[in-house]
């Protein structure tokens, strides 16, 4: 199910709920029914539904405790509890002017890394900041071509090499090439596969202590669904990560492993991917998020 699919039915769950002649137990269980299945058909990991089912239904108590019980007041509790799956509670690092950011995006190969970047690039530059973009992906063939093409494109400078293998060495060189021409936030874009896994995360450790970024984020796919959570707490165990940017939620991603990854990182998302032009990037905050979902 797409997360169009899903909000369509989370909507449908919402007002059936208030159309039922009367908000008793089975009304509630009907709607929570509902909503946990939809979410479980899109990914969610099983455990953060069941946590959420058990949270209406303990609010719900409190409320005909109160005698606050109502349709609108069931609503607002489900649509609260839907935003705090998509809010970790903790704020992203915000580029601010006047200095020099350094970003740091890490994910595998595949996910949408460099794409990413320069759609980051992009952004910041439209709000005023010189930015720039570092590629220290050493290890896969045509991924600097690859960034300077799309820097090229969106008019971005750029720092790379051709021959030198060393991605700490690159990285180190490039931010403070940049670092010394005093750009506002510097975009390091690095490998997303090595011989063996454990290779990579010692390389993102390495550049993050030589780069030392103000926010390193992680670039996931959406559309590796249930896989997400598991690839995001790996991540975060070795390349401790302050920002999730979800990719590619314009096609047939169901986009629940991406909320699953959110619970398990404790890691708010901050952009989403929504297609592969350099304009394809939408913000993302949960309230707006989850109110336009619900249509
Ligand atoms: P990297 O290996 O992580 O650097 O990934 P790339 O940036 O090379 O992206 C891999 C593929 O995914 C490319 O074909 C991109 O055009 C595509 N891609 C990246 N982001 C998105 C997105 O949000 N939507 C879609 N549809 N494709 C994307």
């Amino acid at each position: 199910m797409v997360l169009a699919d899903l909000g369509a039915r989370l909507h449908g769950a919402l007002n059936q709920f208030s159309k039922s002649s009367s908000i008793d137990d089975a009304a509630i269980d009907a709607l929570l029914k509902e909503l946990c299945a939809a979410l479980l058909e899109s990914d969610v990991n099983v455990k953060l539904v069941a946590q959420l089912r058990a949270k209406v239904k303990a609010k719900k108590s409190l409320e005909e405790a109160e005698k606050a019980s109502g349709r609108e007041v069931n609503k607002k509790n489900v649509v609260q509890k839907l935003v705090a799956l998509v809010d970790p509670g903790t704020e992203p690092y915000k580029p601010v002017k006047g200095k020099v950011n350094v970003l740091m995006a890490v994910g595998i190969q595949g996910a949408g890394k460099t794409t990413t970047c320069t759609k980051l690039a992009v952004h910041y530059q439209r709000r005023g900041f010189r930015t720039c973009l570092v590629c220290a992906d050493t290890f896969r063939a045509g991924a600097f071509d690859q960034l300077k093409q799309n820097a090229t494109k969106a008019k971005i400078p750029f720092y790379g090499s051709y021959t030198e293998t060393d991605p700490v060495a690159i990285a180190s060189l490039g931010v403070e090439k940049f670092r010394k021409e005093r750009f506002d936030v510097i975009i390091v874009d690095t490998s997303g596969r090595h011989k063996q896994e454990s290779e990579l995360f010692e390389e993102m450790v390495s550049i993050s202590n030589a780069v030392k970024p103000d926010m390193t984020i992680m670039v996931l796919d959406a559309s590796i669904g249930q896989a997400a959570e598991g690839q995001s707490r790996a991540f975060k165990d070795s390349a401790d990560f302050g920002a999730i940017i979800v990719t590619k939620l314009d096609g047939h991603a169901k986009g629940g492993g991406a909320i699953s990854a959110v619970a398990a990182t404790k890691t708010p998302i901050i952009f989403l991917g929504t297609g592969e032009h350099l304009n394809d990037l939408e913000k993302f905050t949960p309230q707006p998020f989850i109110s336009k979902l619900l249509g």
